[in-house]
């Protein structure tokens, strides 16, 4: 497992905070109940961050200018009809490259309950793929989770020593 993953998944309450992070809780907090929206000005100011930490995290560095089938996980090619062209309840969905290959699917979804992600698991394992939800979604930070897909095979973050 790489040592990039850490960088996502930093504990809110460790360390005290900087006089900027302060300053930002109090500036969210002064939205709250008013026009602005808070979650707004939080996803629109972290989200390229977001972004880039997930590229670096999982070793991908740009996603394809072709069809987002993921049968191209598999070295297959998209055919039609196609069973495997996304999950179900695909929305907001890329295919990553890492050194020029399909590496991982992504999606954002606003609501995941148990029965979508049941079906999720159930299409994946079928087809020899691999699920992961996490919470560290650039699309609309503090609404979206991003589900992350594989070949069951394949180490999501790139695996190299
Ligand atoms: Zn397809």
């Amino acid at each position: 497992m790489s040592e990039r993953k850490p960088m996502m998944g930093r504990h809110l309450t460790v360390g005290r905070l900087t006089e900027d992070e302060s300053e930002l809780i109090r500036t969210v907090r002064s939205l709250i109940g008013g026009e602005g929206s808070p979650t707004r000005a939080f996803a629109e100011g972290i989200k390229y961050h977001m972004l880039e930490s997930f590229k670096k995290g999982y070793d991908v560095d740009k996603v394809t200018s072709g069809r987002k089938c993921l049968k191209r996980l598999k070295n297959k090619h998209c055919t039609h009809p196609c069973s495997e062209h996304a999950i179900p309840g695909a929305d907001h969905s890329d295919l990553w490259l890492r050194d020029g290959k399909p590496a991982l699917a992504t999606y954002h979804i606003y609501d995941i309950g148990w029965g979508k992600l049941q079906e999720i698991v159930d299409w994946c394992r079928e087809r020899g793929y691999e699920a992961s939800v996490v919470a560290w979604s650039w699309y609309f930070p503090t609404s979206t989770v991003m589900v992350v897909i594989t070949r069951q095979d394949e180490d999501p973050y790139g695996g190299r020593p």
